[in-house]
C-alpha cells in the first residue's frame, strides 16, 4: 500500500481473447485514439501507460496485448504476471470468438496468484447488422462468471475509454 506522502498506483491491466477481435484497436483506440483496418498482428509483448485521476489520485495503467502471440495458442505466463486486471475481448460478429471466453477465463484464472478485475468486452458493436452473439448473451455470461460487461466499437470508438476506466477504477477500489 502506497504511503500518503508518496503514492504511487501503476496497475498491469491485460487483454486476452481470439484473434482478430479487436484487441490492439481497443488499446490503440484509447491510448492514441487510433484505429488501423488493416492492423498486422506483429509478434512479442507490447504494452501502453495510461494516467488517470481517480479520486484526485494519479493512477497509472500498464495495459498489456498479446502482440499475436494468440494465434499460436501461446501466450506466456509472463504475459499474465502480475495483473489486476483483465479485459476478455470477443468479437459479437463471430460467434467462435464468444465460444472461446470461457477458455480465456480458465488461462487468465490459471496464471493468476490475485484478484482480478475482469471487464467481458462485446467488440464490433458497429457491425450490428451482422451480429451473431446479442446483448443478453454476453451479460448473462458476464453475470455467471462475476465480471463487467460492455460492448465495445474501436472503430467508432463506442465505450472504449469507458471500458478500460471501469477496469482500473475497480482495480484502485480493490487495492485502496
Ligand atoms: P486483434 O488480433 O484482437 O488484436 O485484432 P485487431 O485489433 O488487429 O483487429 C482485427 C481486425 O478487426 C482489423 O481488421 C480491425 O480493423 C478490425 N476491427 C477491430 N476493432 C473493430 C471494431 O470495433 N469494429 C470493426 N468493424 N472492426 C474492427
Ligand atoms: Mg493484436
Amino acid at each position: 500500500m502506497p504511503s500518503d506522502a508518496e503514492e504511487e498506483y501503476l496497475f498491469k491491466v491485460v487483454i486476452i481473447g481470439e484473434s482478430a477481435v479487436g484487441k490492439s484497436n481497443l488499446l490503440s483506440r484509447y491510448a492514441r485514439d487510433e484505429f488501423n483496418l488493416h492492423s498486422k498482428a506483429t509478434i512479442g509483448v507490447e504494452f501502453q501507460t495510461q494516467t488517470l485521476d481517480i479520486d484526485g489520485k494519479e493512477v497509472k495503467a500498464q495495459i498489456w496485448d498479446t502482440a499475436g502471440q494468440e494465434r499460436f495458442r501461446a501466450v506466456t505466463s509472463a504475459y499474465y504476471r502480475g495483473a489486476f486486471g483483465a479485459l476478455v475481448v470477443y468479437d459479437i460478429s463471430r460467434r467462435s470468438t464468444f465460444d472461446s471466453v470461457s477458455r480465456w477465463l480458465h488461462e487468465l484464472t490459471t496464471h493468476s496468484d490475485t484478484t482480478v478485475a475482469r471487464m467481458l468486452v462485446g467488440n464490433k458493436c458497429d457491425l450490428a447488422n451482422i451480429r451473431e452473439v446479442s446483448v443478453e448473451e454476453g451479460k448473462s455470461l458476464a453475470e455467471a462468471e462475476g465480471m463487467f460487461f460492455i460492448e465495445t466499437s474501436a472503430l467508432d470508438s463506442t465505450n472504449v475509454k469507458t471500458a478500460f476506466e471501469i477496469v482500473i477504477k475497480e482495480i484502485y477500489n480493490n487495492v485502496s
